[in-house]
């Protein structure tokens, strides 16, 4: 039988990361769980330790260090605390692959310490690419490192890539669901609350990401996140609204073929296929039913009210450090809209005024990112004063 494979999953208290539990619950033959990693959810983070026991846990809030430690003592399983253990553990000679589901720029260091160390990426973690695609595809390539997408849009890409890895790509189609705002006007945007943000109509993840659905960003980061991951020029990628969430994206070849590829909305698949490519392990999951969906409907997006759409689209031409700063921006203004600082839409005025404020810096090296990154904050956090 085949070594099992050694899997670190960083982020394993949130939505992908539980997720992600339940896959390897399935195949425990398959898999070795090596790390487990939280941000703050000290309770869960021991729950996931004492039933899966991985060799290491880290908890990244520091203050809780203690509780965990206290609650693992007597099994074999080695507790770090703080960001720099992430980077740390991903290397461990036992990790083979490393699953990205922790949200936002905390997940760049340690993914570029995971390639360095030669581990394959399972990247859920977008934001890792859209802050710093070129160093991170370069890096990846200088190492013979294969980052493999979790996120369903760039998995259907991938999953209808497979054989088709010599054949030029057209273009493809990056599939959105709308969120739960599709086909509002601005004026209707005005008034809308967090609650109403929150609810997504196809998908249950974390609040980061499930506001970025409601206001577009998502699409827009995941849009730079195709570039990067499929190495395409601005112009071959765009983006559907395809309210069922049924077609998760599509390719079209030169000869003008176009394949896509379609399911029920469930993280667990792209997941699965992440951590196991090229192989398709056999599950339980619901089956699509023809007759549950007898319309697969598409619309074009409204760039007009969803201002964030074109911003990524911008940034991405831009290239330098603006993407890393719309992205830190983003990440200031939603957390702002969660704490109900800001109305829904002042999210996108935010990223707009401070993409379009700062210097871009080309060919940017790793300082340049955190610099970009720390100002764009520090921008935003300006403005909200
Ligand atoms: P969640 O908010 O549900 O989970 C985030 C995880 O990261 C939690 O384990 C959290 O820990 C941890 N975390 C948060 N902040 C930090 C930090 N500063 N340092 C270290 N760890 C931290 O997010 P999701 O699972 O929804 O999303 C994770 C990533 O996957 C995002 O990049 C998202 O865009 C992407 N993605 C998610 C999808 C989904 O369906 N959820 C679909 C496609 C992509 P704790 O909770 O313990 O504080
Ligand atoms: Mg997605």
């Amino acid at each position: 039988m085949q070594a099992k494979k050694g899997i670190a999953i960083l982020g394993s208290t949130g939505s992908i990361g539980t997720q992600a539990l339940e896959v390897l619950a399935s195949y425990p033959k398959y898999f070795d769980l090596q790390v487990l990693t939280a941000g703050m959810n000290a309770n869960l983070l021991i729950e996931q330790a004492l039933k899966f026991q991985p060799n290491s846990v880290v908890i990244t809030d520091e203050s809780q260090y203690q509780k965990v430690k206290d609650a693992l003592w007597s099994e074999d399983i080695h507790v770090y605390a703080g960001q720099e253990a992430l980077c740390q553990v991903v290397e461990s000679t036992e990790v083979h692959t490393v699953l990205t589901a922790l949200v936002g720029y905390a997940g760049l260091k340690p993914t570029i310490h995971a390639i360095e160390a030669g581990k394959t990426i399972a990247l859920a973690n977008k934001e890792t690419l859209v802050v710093a695609g070129e160093l991170i595809t370069q890096l990846a390539k200088e190492k013979g490192v294969n980052i493999y997408p979790v996120d369903s849009e760039h998995s259907a890409i991938f999953q209808c890539l497979v054989g088709e890895f010599h054949n030029p790509i057209e273009k493809i189609y990056l599939t959105a669901s709308g969120g739960p705002f599709r086909g509002h006007t601005h004026e209707q945007l005005k008034s809308v609350t967090l609650e109403q943000a929150l609810k997504h109509p196809n998908w249950s993840m974390g609040a980061k990401i499930t506001i970025d659905s409601a206001s577009l960003m998502n699409k827009g980061l995941e849009v730079i996140e195709a570039k990067w991951l499929f190495g395409l020029a601005p112009e071959q990628i765009d983006v559907i609204v395809h309210p069922q969430s049924i077609v998760h994206s599509l390719v079209q070849f030169e000869d003008g073929s176009m394949k896509a590829q379609m399911g029920l909305p469930d993280m667990k698949l792209p997941i699965q296929f992440a951590l196991t490519y090229p192989a398709r392990l056999k599950t339980d999951f619901p089956r699509f039913n023809f007759m549950d969906y007898p319309q697969l409907t598409f619309e074009q997006p409204d760039r007009n009210v969803f201002k964030n759409l074109d911003l990524a689209f911008q940034a991405m031409a831009a290239k330098g450090t603006a993407a890393c700063a719309l992205n830190a921006a983003n990440e200031e203004a939603v957390a702002a809209f969660l704490d109900k600082r800001i109305s829904f839409l002042e999210i996108a005025e935010l990223n707009a005024q401070t993409m379009h404020a700062l210097a871009n810096t080309p060919n940017p090296i790793y300082e340049d990112y955190v610099r970009a990154d720390a100002q764009a904050r520090a921008y935003v956090q300006e403005i909200l004063k």
